[in-house]
């Protein structure tokens, strides 16, 4: 290998916003086969906003709004973006958000922390089933939820079932593009997420992608990525904390540059655009770049 036309390689890798902090990666993209992508914040634009809140057997003395402003207290400290959007609409009805106790982010799964006095829990039936919660009063609306595309969360007040709710977040308008021409480049496209299964499959059928796992806490992308990489050279494209571990076991790493730190000091290559389209940028650059060296 001439160290040159690595350099020039990634000069211009530069200008396009595409960082290899490793050499190896040029090589692993030259042979990929498998392109792995997360889908909050990575296919998606990650600005969700709340559109439902329903709630189920509210205690008479809690309002539908007391629980709203709670549960954005509660996902207040977090980073996620679902955490954003319950702030942001809690924050636009002008709600106040009393200062949480206890709070605990469980990756992949939700929120809990004591607010107002009481213990509130929001994330998925897993973090319920966790918190011995019973879900099945919400069960119906969080699949209709779901087959709409939204991500569908249950919500807990005291260990009882309070609500149901959903965020939406938008494809970003380059994703279904950038998978079509991957899969036209002969690789094949998955889709890995911690979302609800029918949330998962409703953006994956937008997007072209046939192969979907949800349901994946951060160390389960992992595993899904480690098996998948009998099938060849894989590529793991995420931008959260959840994806780090993922993005670390990949043959390539790729962190989207509007990621979180962590997913960014996990990867191998950054996408400092945030755009997927460079995925297929990065595949070029190594492409000609190893042509170049063989
Ligand atoms: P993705 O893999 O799509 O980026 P995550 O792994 O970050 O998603 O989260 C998976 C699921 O865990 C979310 O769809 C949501 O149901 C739940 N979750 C994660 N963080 C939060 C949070 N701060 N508040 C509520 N639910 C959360
Ligand atoms: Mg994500």
């Amino acid at each position: 290998a001439t160290p040159t036309s690595v350099l020039v390689s990634t000069g211009q890798a530069a200008r396009l916003g595409v960082l290899f902090r490793k050499g190896s990666a040029l090589q692993m993209l030259d042979e990929l086969r498998v392109v792995v992508f997360d889908k909050t914040g990575t296919l998606t634009a990650g600005h969700p906003r709340l559109t439902d809140l329903h709630g189920c057997d509210l205690p008479p003395e809690v309002s539908e709004t007391d629980l709203l402003g709670w549960l954005a207290a509660v996902e207040k400290p977090s980073e996620h973006p679902i955490a954003r959007a319950v702030v942001a609409e809690a924050e636009a009805r002008g709600l106040p958000l009393p200062t949480p106790t206890d709070f605990t982010a469980l990756p992949g799964q939700g929120v809990t922390a004591t607010v107002a006095g009481h213990h509130v829990a929001v994330g998925t039936d897993r973090l319920m089933a966790h918190l011995n919660v019973a879900t099945e009063a919400g069960a119906p609306v969080i699949a209709e939820l779901a087959r709409a595309g939204k991500t569908p969360m249950y919500a807990a007040l005291d260990g009882r079932l309070a609500a149901v709710l959903a965020v939406a977040d938008e494809i970003k308008p380059t994703a279904a593009a950038a998978v079509a021409h991957l899969r036209a480049q002969g690789l094949e496209v998955v889709l890995v997420t911690g979302d609800h299964p029918a949330t998962a499959q409703a953006v994956a059928a937008r997007l072209g992608i046939d192969e979907v796992f949800a349901g994946a806490r951060p160390a389960d992308k992992a595993d899904i990525v480690r098996r998948l990489r009998q099938r060849g050279r894989l590529a793991f494209v995420g931008d959260g904390i959840n994806d780090a571990p993922a993005l670390a076991v990949a043959d390539v790493g790729i962190a989207l540059g509007t990621g979180t730190d962590v997913a960014i000091e996990a990867a191998d290559v950054i996408l400092m655009s945030g755009d997927p389209v460079g995925v297929l940028q990065a595949r070029d650059l190594a492409r000609a770049t190893m042509r170049n060296i063989r």
